[in-house]
């Protein structure tokens, strides 16, 4: 492993953080992904996205002939931590620029790619995932969503759910069974859908955390031209998996923000006289925190290092995804204690501390412990895979 940066890549690294520091101030506050946090919010990141985009600093890992830069691995790293060090993130505005980009510069049609990535990159189309349905989540091969075809069209009847940012959405990429007597992983295509076809119904689902991020998504006889498939009609398994790699490997931070924000609140939360800082317990528990953001950090430099030898992915996916997500929920979790009674305080209400935003980080952090495989799947991954455990 070796922690030193290219001549090329600090050139990287010093063209970025120029345009931030001239370009932050169009910036909105880095926020927890998936969370709709009052209005303006969406707008927010649509602006930001667009800034970007006059910069070309958006969708930077896609190949240039399709408008990205051609970063690399280490740029992207290099891209992340400017954003973090300027205090902003890479804007939420769906699932074009991370998912469906990718995918479609790997299987699209020329045609496709031609209509669909330059107005992602501008966030002139703003896309949903439309995977799962109420009873195909981890097993989402057992999907029953229908597309039949007419003419020139498929005519596609069924349900998804959870189709976050849907109610933002211009268009959704779709897993649909078309052959419903073949085995499960082979009956399967992946459409490209307007939102705006007739028969679509979106309807938003309110979350614990009183945010409607997510949503139903019903199709009744919805039209969908046949040229709007990507990859062979039945193969879309194989599509739908490269989008899912993209998925999972794009969870590479490791709580350590978050460690530091916790430690500045322990300062300011008043104890016996004092602050909550002065408790060794708490400084104790604090620097546990940092030490499994630390560990991860270097968990995912091996993660790093296997990919730049060109080595097949390793168990630290897995691991960054399983122990990350759990770490950031503990992180919550000791927030509400430091908090005392004030974690009873509700995100924005008068007179709560940081303006409630821990108590609506510990209801949110259960869904990154849901989404891109879940928790207990890892476990699976881990155990199977890693440990060499008998399936269970
Ligand atoms: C915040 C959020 C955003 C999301 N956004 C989207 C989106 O935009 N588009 C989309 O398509 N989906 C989205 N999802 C859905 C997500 O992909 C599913 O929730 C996930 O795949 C789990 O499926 P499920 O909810 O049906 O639960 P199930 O698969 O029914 O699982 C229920 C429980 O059983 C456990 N379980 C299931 N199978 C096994 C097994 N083999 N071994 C051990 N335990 C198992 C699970 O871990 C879980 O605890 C989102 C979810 C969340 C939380």
């Amino acid at each position: 492993m070796d922690f030193n940066y290219s001549p090329a890549d600090e050139a990287f690294r010093k063209e970025f953080r120029s345009w931030l520091d001239k370009n932050i101030k169009h910036a909105p506050p880095a926020r927890d992904v998936l969370s709709e946090e009052g209005a303006g919010a969406w707008e927010g990141s649509v602006a930001w996205h667009k800034k970007l985009n006059e910069g070309k600093w958006i969708g930077i890992s896609w190949p240039k002939e399709y408008g990205g830069r051609g970063a690399s691995l280490l740029q992207n790293i290099i891209y992340h931590e400017e954003m973090q060090r300027a205090g902003t993130g890479v804007p939420f505005t769906g699932m074009g620029i991370s998912l469906l980009g990718p995918t479609l510069i790997h299987w699209g049609t020329e045609e496709q790619k031609k209509k669909h990535l330059p107005r992602i990159l501008g966030c002139d189309e703003v896309w949903c995932q439309g995977y799962s349905e109420p009873n195909s989540g981890s097993d989402l091969a057992s999907l029953q969503t229908r597309a039949v075809e007419e003419g020139d069209d498929f005519i596609v009847n069924g349900q998804k759910v959870w189709t976050s940012i849907a109610q933002h959405a211009d268009w959704i990429f779709l897993l649909v069974r078309t052959d419903p007597d073949a085995p499960k992983h082979k009956g399967i295509s992946y459409l490209l859908v307007d939102m705006r076809s007739p028969g679509i119904t979106v309807r938003p689902l309110v979350q614990m955390t009183g945010a409607s991020g997510f949503n139903e998504v019903f199709f009744e006889d919805v039209r969908v031209p046949k040229k709007n498939i990507v990859g062979e009609k039945n193969q879309g398994w194989s599509v739908a998996m490269t989008t899912l790699m993209f998925e999972r490997s794009g969870t590479s931070d490791t709580g350590m923000g978050e460690v530091r924000e916790l430690a500045d609140l322990a300062r300011r939360v008043p104890r016996n006289g004092g602050t909550a800082w002065e408790d060794a317990s708490v400084r104790q528990k604090i620097i546990e925190f940092a030490s499994d953001a630390e560990a991860l950090k270097y968990t995912g430099y091996r993660q790093l290092t296997r990919q730049l030898k060109g080595m097949p992915p390793g168990p630290e996916g897995s691991m960054m995804k399983l122990c990350g997500t759990e770490l950031k929920l503990r992180m919550a979790m000791f927030a509400m204690e430091l908090l005392g009674p004030y974690s009873q305080m509700e995100h924005n209400a008068p007179f709560a501390m940081d303006q409630g935003k821990w108590s609506f980080r510990m209801l949110a952090a259960r869904g990154p412990t849901i989404y891109a495989g879940t928790n207990q799947i890892q476990h699976n991954i881990i155990g199977e895979r890693v440990l060499g455990l008998p399936k269970g």
